[in-house]
């Protein structure tokens, strides 16, 4: 009786459990070269972490970057090996259906790599949707809205090239917000660069510039000056992300809206920005802020603040882009919309059914879980070859 009793409770307690967490790099060319202060990216490589559960339930998440190390201080191949070598077998035996005791234990027992954690907390959270038959919004506190404005960002770096590209795009009704890449030209040339767009384009549709970091903060002056008589809306990231008294000079001395990206690597500097009033807007990151669950404290503490919301994006593929939409879909006040659009800057689908993005929205999910179901056969296929050391891995179902 004792025998029977303790390997039911065995069998109950073992289907609760984290049986194994997989990673894989894929790479997928990008529609046009993406041009960047900091990189130029003609493919994108998707970092994308499948958890599988003793009860059958599969989790995804994905942690993807930009450009290598040229953006952050994790790069997709440094978010795998830390993954596979430390994460992943801390984890296994861990319950899969307490995702907040077992992200709580990541995060004592792991310093930074925000973004595998990122991948991680998607993936549990995912799992965890489908076993109770919601969607991840409202494991999150419950959604506020079930579609999100989806900006776009015009970065091929010519002109006229990025004026046509802004004309299909609101034809479709796919966007009427566009985001420029600026930083990497001189100062003058940006600047005629981004003025010339907005006055064909006209005062109907929103322009934005992020900079990168790329200017000091007396060129910032000179160059916000120009944006804000023109009729730019929002300037995004303009000097270093550690200046943060250098965006609070700037925040405090022009009324067009200035935008914390890289400045935000989690609650912990959203607090600080916050605290010296160094951004009007907040550019919110699932992998930047070290997870979902973080990433909503970032919005919280901005929310409190007076500081405005965006939805921001690494490129995500569509499982990173998903797991953004179901956070994003809960801010109660979302007034600089997002920019999900990563994968429909790739030439390649990694899901059976696409995002779907119409009237220059994305539609939140309201199937269980992510509400994803990614393409095996198709990740398979752009799974990154024997190289660098990797073994070539074949995912199956
Ligand atoms: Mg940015």
């Amino acid at each position: 009786m004792w025998r029977i009793s303790y390997s039911y409770s065995i069998k109950l307690y073992k289907k609760d459990m984290i049986k194994k967490i997989e990673t894989i790099l894929v790479d997928v060319p990008t529609i046009r070269p993406h041009k960047l202060s900091v990189a130029i990216m003609n493919k994108q490589t998707l970092v994308l972490v499948r958890v599988l559960c003793d009860d059958g339930i599969v989790g995804w998440g994905e942690a993807t970057t930009i450009g290598g190390l040229s953006y952050g201080e994790e790069s997709p191949q440094s978010i795998k090996t830390n993954i596979d070598s430390y994460i992943a077998p801390f984890m296994i035996g861990m319950r899969s259906n307490e995702v907040g005791k077992a992200m709580k234990r990541v995060r004592k027992a792991i310093q930074g790599n925000r973004f595998a954690k990122c991948a991680i907390e998607s993936a549990l959270l995912d799992a965890q949707g489908k076993r109770l038959g919601i969607p991840v919004s409202e494991l999150l506190g419950g959604r506020v809205r079930d579609s999100l404005p989806v900006a776009w960002t015009l970065a091929s770096g010519d002109t006229k090239q990025d004026i046509a590209e802004a004309e299909a795009m609101i034809t479709q009704r796919r966007h009427n917000i566009f985001k420029l890449k600026i930083g990497a030209k001189p100062l003058d040339i940006d600047i005629k660069h981004v003025l010339e767009i907005k006055k064909v384009l006209g005062d109907q549709i929103s322009i934005r510039v992020d900079v990168n970091q790329a200017w000091t903060e007396l060129q910032a002056v000179k160059g916000i000056a120009a944006l804000q008589d023109g009729g730019i809306d929002l300037i995004e990231q303009p000097v270093n992300a550690d200046h943060i008294l250098s965006m609070a000079r700037l925040t405090h001395r022009f009324s067009v809206a200035i935008m914390a990206d890289e400045a935000l690597k989690g609650p912990h500097d959203a607090a600080k920005i916050a605290s010296q009033s160094a951004a009007n807007v907040f550019a919110v990151k699932i992998a930047q802020s070290g997870g979902l669950i973080p990433a909503q404290q970032v919005a919280t503490i901005a929310e409190m603040s007076g500081i405005a919301l965006y939805g921001g994006t690494m490129l995500e593929g569509g499982v990173g882009t998903a797991a953004s939409a179901q956070l994003f879909s809960t801010f109660f006040d979302l007034a600089y919309g997002t920019e999900l659009f990563g994968p429909l800057l790739l030439t390649e689908e990694i899901l059976n059914e696409r995002l779907d993005y119409r009237d220059f929205s994305l539609i939140v999910s309201k199937k269980p879980g992510l509400g994803i179901e990614p393409d095996l056969e198709k990740i398979n296929y752009l799974t990154r070859a024997k190289g660098f050391g990797e073994t070539l891995q074949t995912i199956t179902a």
